[in-house]
């Protein structure tokens, strides 16, 4: 019998799964849980705002990388190289050491953002379990009643039970309770519902200045106003959820800037390493105090690896001046998709803020959009049956922004 050569392992990577084996390992192995959701192609490279399969085939990412994380765009260089380099010099120590790339990150973020303090870990949903802690730590040392958070319908913080249970959408929460105690959920940008909800057992009042996953409804200037004059009525700290927003997406550095309202904790996540795995939770003021030594912690995050490749992502926003060109993009995208929403009637809503846009369709007809979109080489992210939502990376060129729009026109008036 002839025997088969071991392949070795650079053969081993060269060899691309078609869709059907990639299928087949995913029924066999993987918990079903992106089943609906995965694009029906085997991503094997990116580079810029574009994606290629195995076939070769060519995709203009509007999605960056899926949930808007890729904000440079895939395989930016100073990343990938500041990660190759770190990886080779020290890839792992905890907090328990000193390591230059969380202090240099931690000083970098605080900066930029005039908070206080930082904790680095490895995901939104892990910023925003450490905004809750520190906001229930810090309201204990008013009262130990102050354990109230006020959230609000149609917000996503996550799928942790703190993170899950402040998330205003039953969708996620259905199956999993018992819940975690102390979330009360009210209407977004309602002002008058935040009045009446809060109270002196109010200890945190927590939002995401432009809703993401729900279909990209940014707030109103007024109820944000409101929600930091509640907070300081009640002693409450203000918890901006910018794990979406942040670093630039808005065409702002921070949502909160649009606003004229600094919130008090600050959560950063999908920009922050564009696609690997690192975010923060800011605070500043008398909450950047509550934790004491001990009260928090963490294995991976704020690891070598991934501050170097946050602080290389954060550089290239600032060096690239990619705020600006969200900025200018976005209301070139604004535009075009108006003109769009005017004239296909398939199309009947446009909201956003930079670039990061939701377009509802005229009935649960999402998912026959992004399909449409697909069959042009665009990817498009969802969100609800009726909406989508387009988060180009900041990168994006002018012409392939162009490109992708005219793709996105051809698809919703063929739907
Ligand atoms: C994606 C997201 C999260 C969760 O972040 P993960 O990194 O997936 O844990 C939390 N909040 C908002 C606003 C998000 O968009």
């Amino acid at each position: 019998m002839k025997q088969k050569k071991a392949k070795t392992s650079s053969e081993r990577e060269q060899r691309f799964l078609t869709l059907e084996e990639a299928r087949e390992l995913e029924k066999l192995h993987l918990f079903p849980l992106f089943l609906k959701s995965r694009f029906p192609f085997v991503a094997v490279r990116g580079e810029g705002c574009y994606l290629w399969d195995a076939e070769g085939r060519r995709y203009l990412d509007f999605t960056s990388g899926g949930r808007a994380a890729a904000i440079l765009g895939h395989c930016p260089s100073a990343v990938a190289e500041a990660v190759a380099n770190q990886a080779r010099t020290l890839l792992h120590v905890t907090g328990d050491f000193y390591a230059a790339p969380q202090l240099m990150l931690a000083k970098q973020l605080t900066e930029i953002s005039g908070f206080d303090r930082a904790f680095i870990c490895n995901s939104g949903t892990e910023a925003n379990e450490a905004a809750i802690k520190l906001a229930r730590k810090y309201a204990k040392s008013i009262s130990a009643a102050k354990t109230e958070i006020i959230t609000f319908e149609g917000s996503f913080h996550g799928r942790t039970y703190g993170a899950l249970s402040a998330t205003g959408q039953r969708n996620y929460q259905k199956g999993f309770e018992p819940l975690v105690p102390g979330f009360t959920h009210i209407p977004f940008n309602d002002e008058a519902a935040l009045q009446r909800a809060a109270s002196d057992s109010t200890c945190a009042v927590m939002l995401e200045p432009v809703l993401g996953e729900s279909g990209v409804f940014p707030a109103s200037e007024g109820f944000i106003r409101t929600t930091r004059e509640v907070c300081d009525r009640r002693g409450a700290l203000l918890i901006f959820d910018e794990v979406q927003t942040g670093l630039g997406r808005t065409g702002r550095l921070f949502a909160f800037e649009h606003f004229g309202v600094k919130p008090d904790v600050l959560t950063l996540a999908k920009g922050l390493g564009t696609g690997f795995p690192v975010a923060a939770m800011l605070a500043r003021g008398r909450a950047a105090e509550a934790f004491a030594p001990g009260d928090h912690g963490t294995t991976f995050g704020g690891g070598p690896l991934a501050c170097a490749a946050a602080l290389a992502c954060v550089q290239e926003i600032e060096k690239r001046e990619l705020v600006d060109r969200a900025r200018s993009l976005g209301e070139l995208m604004m535009s075009r998709l108006r003109s769009i929403a005017a004239q296909v009637p398939a199309i009947s809503q446009v909201r956003g803020l930079g670039l990061m846009v939701g377009v509802d369709t005229d009935g649960p007809r999402a998912a026959e959009l992004r399909r449409a979109c697909l069959e042009r080489g665009l990817l498009i992210a969802g969100s609800t049956e009726r909406t989508v939502r387009l988060l180009p990376p900041l990168v994006i060129s002018e012409q392939d922004l162009e490109r992708g729009l005219e793709a996105f026109r051809l698809a919703a008036e063929e739907i």
